[in-house]
């Protein structure tokens, strides 16, 4: 077990201890080491199961949303691309922030899906895997970890930071934040500023390599490559289910709504354009959608896509500011005349 795992466990437990919150959310070893899976703990002994390691089965902030109790205080360790989908979820009274305190947990990449994902730490240029430190290949990655830029938890009460010697650095960014660490009797760390500047020029390469191709076509054949892609899908609702976004309780897209043919397949456009409708404009490419399909469709890649580009035409970034809302939720007609992306 590392430094920062036993710190965060720490946290964990104080926070409970001291009563800042009825329960902690994190993900922690469930019946052997490899299985890593969400966990609930309002008892301080379970804290010692809570894990640090670099693979993020499922968005904790959607469940969160979907089974935690808003009158109840909650902890909740995160990685900083489902912090911001928590402010996303905030805006849309899907949760109560005012509950909830945050421990953002510093990133610079996740494992893909289906990756042995057993104790596997990745910073900005190696990896440890059980134990051995080895320089990053980049296609030990996520696909949308190779695209983020937001490696540092800004956005969350307390943030933690990693360090490849097995050590880590604690800092506030709330009030709230200060409340954990004098409850975990934690110094507060005057954490250096990480120069971001490679991992940002990773991000801009992946960028490239991922959207280049698709930006040059002519819209006809941006829409068959999507369309191609489409074909493959067997309408399971993984990338609905999966997606911190999607928070609908009820959807349009379910069969007895009949908005979309039953038992067709691959299921018509609307089904995925639908989708894109709701969430692209707020998409924090948590690539929690890309990961749940087992058709293989690069699907996180088409919402960060299209997030992209709809974000400098909305000036709207998805995750930070919890005043401003999506650009679906306040469009105007002076927004329709706008022009410059091509949804197709
Ligand atoms: S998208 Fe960014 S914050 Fe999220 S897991 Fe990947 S590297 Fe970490
Ligand atoms: S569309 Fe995919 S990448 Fe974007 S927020 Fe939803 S699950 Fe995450
Ligand atoms: S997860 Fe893949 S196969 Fe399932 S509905 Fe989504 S795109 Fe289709």
């Amino acid at each position: 077990m590392t430094k920062c795992n036993e710190i965060v466990q720490d946290i964990v437990r104080s926070m409970l201890r001291a009563k800042l919150v009825d329960e902690v959310v994190a993900f922690g070893r469930g019946i052997n080491e490899s299985d890593i899976v969400p966990l609930f703990i309002t008892d301080e002994k379970d804290a010692e199961k809570i894990v640090t390691i670099s693979y993020y089965p499922c968005s904790l902030a959607k469940l969160v949303a979907l089974y935690g109790d808003r009158n109840k205080k909650i902890g909740l360790v995160l990685r900083p691309c489902d912090a911001r989908s928590l402010v996303e979820l905030a805006k849309r009274q899907q949760v109560n922030l005012a509950n909830i305190y945050s421990i953002g947990i510093e990133c610079y990449g996740v494992v893909r899906a289906g990756s042995n994902s057993h104790q596997v730490y990745i910073f900005p240029d190696t990896v440890q895997m059980d134990g051995e430190t080895k320089p990053l290949a980049e296609d030990v990655l996520a696909p949308n970890c190779r695209r983020c830029e937001y490696m540092v938890p800004t956005m969350t009460d307390v943030a933690v930071r990693l360090l490849p010697d097995g050590g880590c650095l604690v800092d506030a960014n709330t009030e709230k934040g200060q409340a954990v660490l004098e409850a975990a009797s934690i110094a507060v760390t005057d954490m250096p500023a990480l120069d971001l500047t490679a991992l940002k020029e990773r991000a801009a390469r992946w960028k490239e390599k991922d959207f280049g191709e698709l930006k040059k076509m002519a819209a006809k054949d941006r829409l068959h490559y999507w369309l191609a892609q489409w074909e493959k899908c067997i309408k399971c609702y993984g990338c609905r289910n999966a997606c911190p976004i999607c928070y609908c309780k009820e959807c349009y897209l379910e069969p007895e709504k009949q908005i979309v043919k039953n038992e067709a397949l691959p299921p018509e456009a609307l089904f995925h354009v639908g989708r894109l409708l709701h969430v692209g404009d707020s998409c924090t490419d948590c690539g929690q959608c890309e990961a749940a399909c087992p058709m293989g469709i690069p699907v996180s890649k088409l919402y960060h896509m299209l997030y992209e580009e709809l974000s400098p035409l909305f000036d709207y970034e998805s995750g930070f500011d919890l005043a401003t809302l999506p650009p679906v939720s306040t469009i105007s007609d002076k927004d329709l005349t706008k022009t410059g992306v091509t949804l197709d």
